[in-house]
C-alpha cells in the first residue's frame, strides 16, 4: 500500500509511517542552491546520504544525544520519530566559510578562536534570515530555555562530530541542524551529511561536501562518496 505523503522538499519526501508517531524520510537525488535557483541531481547523493545519516546519528545516540533516527528501512528510507520542529536552522561553525565569509570579511578558512552558533528562521519565501535570540522570543518561536537547550545541543554535536571527523581525515568546517519535540522533549531531527555540513580534507582542504555543487567545482559525485568511504569506517 502506497503511504501518504506528508511533505515533499528540496532533498527529501516525508512519508507517513505505519506507527502514528513516527514517518519515512526518503532521501532524493535531487540538489538545489541559493534558495532554489540553482537545481541539479546528484547521482546516488539520496543513498550516501541516507546511509551517512544513519551512521552518524547513531554514533550521536551511543554518547547520549538525543536524535529522531528509529530504524534504517532500504538504502534510501529512514524511519524517524514524528517530531513537531521547530522553525530554526542552527548552524555551528569551526572555521569561516560562505555567508560568514562574506558578512565578516575574512578569508574562507580562518580559524575562529571559539565556535560560533547561529539561528536562522526556516522561511524560503524570506530566504531563511540569520535572527538573533531577541527575534526567536520576540516571534514566539522559542523560550529563553529552548534556545539554551538548543544551543548546548549543537555545540555537543560538534563536540562529538569534530574529531570523529578529524579521525577521518575530515575537518568539520560548519554544519546546520533542525530540532524538533517529541513527547516534549527537544530531538536532533533532519539529516547531517555534505549537503548540510562543509566538509574539507584534512591535508589539501580540498572540499568534500555541496559546495562542489554550489560553486561548479565539479567531480561531486566523487566528494559524496569520499566522505562516505571514510564515515563508514
Ligand atoms: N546550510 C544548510 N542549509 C541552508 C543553509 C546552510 O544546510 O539552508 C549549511 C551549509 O551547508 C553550511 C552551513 O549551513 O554547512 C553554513 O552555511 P552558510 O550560512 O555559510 O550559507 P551558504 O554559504 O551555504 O549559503
Amino acid at each position: 500500500m502506497d503511504k501518504k505523503l506528508l511533505y515533499e522538499g528540496k532533498a527529501k519526501r516525508v512519508f507517513q509511517a505505519d506507527q502514528e508517531d513516527a514517518v519515512i524520510m526518503e532521501f532524493k537525488d535531487d540538489a538545489t542552491a541559493f534558495n532554489g535557483q540553482k537545481r541539479g541531481q546528484i547521482a546516488d547523493k539520496g543513498v550516501i546520504n541516507c546511509a551517512l545519516t544513519a551512521r552518524l546519528y547513531r554514533y550521536l545516540e551511543d554518547r547520549r544525544i538525543p536524535t529522531h533516527l528509529l530504524e534504517a528501512l532500504d538504502e534510501r528510507r529512514l524511519l524517524v520519530r514524528r517530531l513537531t520542529m521547530i522553525p530554526l536552522e542552527v548552524v555551528v561553525r569551526n572555521r569561516v566559510a560562505g555567508s560568514l565569509s562574506q558578512r565578516t570579511g575574512l578569508e574562507e578558512g580562518t580559524e575562529l578562536a571559539s565556535c560560533v552558533v547561529e539561528f536562522y528562521f526556516k522561511n524560503d519565501a524570506l530566504g531563511d534570515p540569520l535572527f538573533n535570540e531577541d527575534h526567536i522570543r520576540a516571534l514566539g518561536l522559542a523560550d529563553d530555555n529552548t534556545i539554551a537547550e538548543l544551543k548546548a545541543l549543537a555545540l555537543r554535536v560538534n563536540r562529538v562530530l569534530s574529531p570523529f571527523l578529524l579521525e577521518r581525515q575530515l575537518i568539520l568546517v560548519d554544519f546546520k541542524l533542525e530540532f524538533g519535540r517529541f513527547q516534549g522533549r527537544l530531538l536532533l531531527g533532519d539529516e547531517i551529511t555534505p549537503d548540510t555540513c562543509r566538509l574539507w580534507d584534512a591535508s589539501s582542504l580540498e572540499k568534500l561536501d555541496k559546495d562542489r555543487f554550489r560553486r561548479d567545482l565539479g567531480d561531486v559525485e566523487g566528494a559524496y562518496q569520499e566522505v562516505w568511504k571514510r564515515v563508514q569506517k
